[in-house]
Parts: C-alpha cells; sequence; structure tokens
C-alpha cells in the first residue's frame, strides 16, 4: 500500500485531534450521506464532541433482515490514538466501496451493511488523545487535575504518553464489572487517584466518556463490539464466565486473518473495561485487539503497514 491511497482522501494520515475528527467526520457525512449518519453521542469532560458513524448500505434487491449491528470503538487512551485514525480511514474506504460498488477484501459491503450496519466510535476518549497529542493546554484541564499533575503535564514526553481522560481516569477501568478488583488492584500499585494511567476513578461510570457509550449499548443491542488499543498484536475475547462459547471462534477468525495472537484467558485478569462489561451485561461477544507493536504513541510511519495487516480483519469482524 503507498501513499498514493491518500491523493483523494478525506481522512489525512495525520494525528487524529479533535479538530481534524471533527472535520474528517463532518466532511464523510456531506459526502456519503446515502450510507452514513453521523452524529454526537456525548461530550466529553471538557465538552469536546464524541462522535458516532452509522454505516448502512444501500441495497438494490430489496433484501431487509433485523438490523444487528456491529460496534467498533477507537481512541479509549489517549496515547493510543492511531486506532482512531485505523477506525476514521476504514469507514472511508467502506463508504468509498459502498459508492462504488467495488468490493472489499472480497466483500459486497453495501449488502453487508444492508442486513448489519456497522457503528464507529472512532475516539472515545477525545480529550485524553489532545493531551497526547497537543500537550496539556485544554482550557479548563486544570480545573480538573492536581497542581502536581498538572505540573508534570508541562513536559511533552509526559503528556504524549497520556492515556486517562482529562480527569486522570482511565476509561478502560471505570466500566461496572469487575470495579471494585480493580480499584483494589489498582490501590495495591500505589495508584490511588489521578493518573495518565490506571486510575479506576472514584465510582464505576463515574467519567462522561464511560457513561456515552454505556448508553450508546443501551439504546442499540449491539451483536458484538470491537475495542481496538495499541499496542501488543494480540486479540483479548475472554471475560471469566460471561464469555459466550461462539466468542473463541470468532476470534480464531480474526487472528487468522490479522496474524495477531489470541490473549491466553489466564493472561487477560484484568476487569473494568468496555469488553469485559460488554460480556457480562449482554452475554454477547466483545474483543479487545492490541494494533502495532512498539512504543506508543505508535508513529505515522507505522500506519500503512498496520492498516494493510488489519483491514481484511476490520471487514470480517462487520461480517461476523
Ligand atoms: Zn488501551
Amino acid at each position: 500500500m503507498t501513499e498514493k491511497r491518500n491523493t483523494r482522501r478525506i481522512v489525512g494520515i495525520e494525528p487524529p485531534d479533535s479538530q481534524r475528527v471533527r472535520q474528517w467526520v463532518q466532511t464523510l457525512g456531506e459526502t456519503y450521506p446515502a450510507w452514513l449518519e453521523v452524529s454526537e453521542m456525548g461530550k466529553s469532560l471538557l465538552g469536546r464532541s464524541i462522535w458516532t458513524l452509522r454505516l448502512h448500505g444501500c441495497d438494490s434487491s430489496g433484501l431487509s433482515a433485523p438490523d444487528t449491528p456491529v460496534l467498533y470503538c477507537g481512541g479509549v487512551h489517549g496515547r493510543e490514538w492511531m486506532t482512531t485514525l485505523l477506525m476514521l480511514y476504514f469507514a472511508e474506504e467502506v463508504l468509498h466501496a459502498c459508492r462504488t460498488g467495488r468490493r472489499l477484501c472480497e466483500m459486497d459491503m453495501n449488502r453487508l451493511l444492508s442486513t448489519r450496519s456497522l457503528v464507529i466510535v472512532p475516539c472515545l476518549n477525545p480529550d485524553g488523545t489532545e493531551i497526547s497529542i497537543n500537550g496539556a493546554d485544554s482550557p479548563g484541564l486544570s480545573d480538573y487535575l492536581s497542581e502536581e499533575l498538572f505540573t508534570q503535564c508541562r513536559s511533552r514526553a509526559f503528556c504524549r504518553r497520556w492515556k486517562a481522560n482529562a480527569r486522570g481516569v482511565d476509561i478502560n477501568r471505570n466500566f461496572n464489572a469487575g470495579w471494585d478488583e480493580m480499584r483494589a488492584a489498582a490501590m495495591e500499585r500505589g495508584i490511588c487517584g489521578p493518573q495518565p494511567g490506571g486510575w479506576t476513578g472514584a465510582y464505576p461510570e463515574s467519567e462522561p466518556e464511560t457513561q456515552a457509550i454505556v448508553a450508546l449499548c443501551r439504546q442499540i443491542r449491539f451483536r458484538h463490539v470491537v475495542a481496538f488499543h495499541a499496542q501488543g498484536e494480540e486479540i483479548y475475547w475472554n471475560y471469566r464466565s460471561f464469555t459466550p462459547p461462539r466468542a473463541h471462534l470468532m476470534a480464531r477468525i480474526l487472528s487468522s486473518s490479522s496474524g495477531y495472537r489470541l490473549g491466553e484467558p489466564s493472561a487477560n485478569a484484568s476487569a473494568a473495561g468496555l469488553k469485559d462489561w460488554f460480556m457480562e451485561t449482554y452475554h454477547a461477544p466483545a474483543f479487545t485487539v492490541e494494533i502495532g507493536r512498539g512504543e506508543c504513541p505508535l508513529s505515522l510511519g507505522q500506519f500503512w503497514f498496520l492498516y494493510g495487516r488489519l483491514r481484511e480483519m476490520l471487514v470480517l469482524g462487520a461480517a461476523l
């Protein structure tokens, strides 16, 4: 895959800060109105939009079936903003395939999305993403962080590694599934309050970002959920006794299409994440896909390699 692919593109290979994401999702909505509904599902702690893209097909065969959407979620952790770029770039490629009638990885996307729409939340944590990409100059940030933590944020290197939201709460430790144990485990490791990563928050679903996606899942009954993180080239697919039987087979298909290994159940002792909460609440499959290898944030130079490796998995994940 070469840089040439980008010539007619709306989504550029650039760090997806909130200004760019706003511009890209709005332009995608204006360019592909027959296949895409863009909406704001909520706001972050600092008032940034959390966008939802609902992609659906326009199948002329008149085929109709009950819609059982699939949810893809990126940008849960600030420094893992490569996942936001991945989501948006994929969304544009799907929409282009729908409009032109071209197949994507041998799949007729119009037909596929006519029976099952795909909902993409490209960035669940826009404040954390902004801190990682542009530093800690967000208006209002100092109201939520301790003086000490805010002072540390003067260092750009410190900010780049930021995972949490603007209150120093790790969104993927804030869901109501094994939350008490995760909090106890965090405190044992000395994480007793707001941090760049790992803090559970004061209580489950305390953060507006967590509340927004929980509300979305209550509103739309998703068939399954894939949450994208970085890094590790690994797919996690289980959560205690709540793992539905078909999750392992689905994970193996995702694994064989991407070459990412399956996380060992014993190695995935964590809880309080989106995957865990979704499985416990709906008894339906949910996955965490850790994209890429190396230091986070992953460099933009890795994008084409990542995308080339994950494209088929992204198509299959919507079809399963
Ligand atoms: Zn993550």
